[in-house]
């Protein structure tokens, strides 16, 4: 007797004990909890190199990550003098680990500027003048006044950005994985797997981006039509929350993806895929978005909001109606 092995999120082939990795669906780096099994290999190449770059200190993600109180990586920074700096941001406290030496020595002339805290000149100072023996360099004490200035910083030069190729390639590898624990191994085999697979291969700007907007209003319409009959999980985080999940929204014979890592809206904000959200339940079609969001216990759960909008509208017929 054989057992088969669960087929891998993002290859859709079998995989072996050997080859077995747990993988995060929306990333331990974020915080997330939920894993799915994939080959160790295909695990590393669809988001590992990706997510990875999410989190260096100048990307725009780990500026979420301390948002939300997780550990964040000194931020690089510039002073307008070209002198490095590095904030932290938990803090606040700016600070240059490193003293900016600029030393001019041409024949017949020879000079020397530092920028840094007093130690830090001092020190790159005494060790030029140890270099040039020969020369009458005075010591730093003895030097005229009007050779230092004092100069005060107000501001700090930062570039954060965003790899939208990496945040699309997490969050397409965040929707294989949520909808495989979702909708069971048979995921992997539909047209959405398959799609999914290919968007994680395209470079972003071929894709068509759904504005996040479409997800506010369509919360907001799905709120009205429920009310307070089936007060149930919402497609926008609550203020405060730490929600992550995948938005399946159903747009005719495409998909439009969204995925919320902390409660941040992962760029590129809506994908657009090519194939139809399947339905949680057999014969149903779902009109309404589905929901595939991480629980307290580092469950995935699956809410369709087409099947509870038909619960609603069943409990809504009047007796007679039956009669
Ligand atoms: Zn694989």
């Amino acid at each position: 007797m054989t057992i088969a092995a669960p087929p891998c999120p993002f290859c859709g082939l079998p995989v072996a004990d050997d080859d077995l990795s747990m993988d995060h669906v929306f990333g331990d780096a974020f915080g997330a909890r939920a894993k799915v099994p994939a080959h160790r290999s295909c695990n590393n190449q669809s988001g590992g190199d990706a997510e990875g770059r999410l989190h260096h200190p100048n990307s725009l993600m780990n500026l979420v990550r301390w948002r939300h109180g997780k550990a964040v990586k000194d931020i690089p920074a510039t002073f307008s003098s070209g002198r490095t700096a590095r904030i932290n941001p938990s803090t606040g406290v700016v600070s240059s680990p490193h003293v900016m030496v600029n030393k001019v020595e041409s024949e017949g002339s020879i000079s020397f500027q530092a920028e840094g805290t007093q130690a830090q000149v001092e020190a790159a100072y005494e060790k030029w003048r140890s270099r040039h023996p020969d020369l009458p360099l005075p010591a730093l004490s003895d030097l005229p006044t009007d050779a230092f200035e004092s100069v005060v910083y107000e501001s700090a030069e930062v570039s954060m950005k965003l790899d939208l190729q990496a945040a699309q390639g997490t969050a397409v590898k965040a929707a294989l994985g949520a909808c495989t624990l979702a909708y069971g191994p048979s995921f992997t085999a539909t047209p959405l797997a398959a799609a999914l697979r290919a968007a994680g291969q395209t470079p972003p700007a071929q894709y068509c981006r759904v504005a996040a907007t479409v997800l506010d209003s369509t919360d907001a319409l799905i709120a009205e039509m429920l009310a307070e009959a089936h007060p149930g999980p919402m497609l926008v985080p609550r203020e405060g929350s730490k929600e992550y999940d995948v938005i399946l929204l159903p747009a005719g014979q495409e998909t439009v993806v969204f995925v919320h890592v902390l409660s941040t809206l992962m760029p590129p904000y809506g994908i657009k895929i090519s194939a139809p959200v399947p339905g949680l339940s057999p014969g149903v079609s779902p009109v309404l978005p589905v929901l595939l969001r991480e629980d307290a216990d580092g469950r995935i759960s699956a809410t369709d909001f087409t099947e509870i909008l038909m619960d609603v509208l069943a409990a809504d017929q009047p007796d007679s109606f039956e009669a």
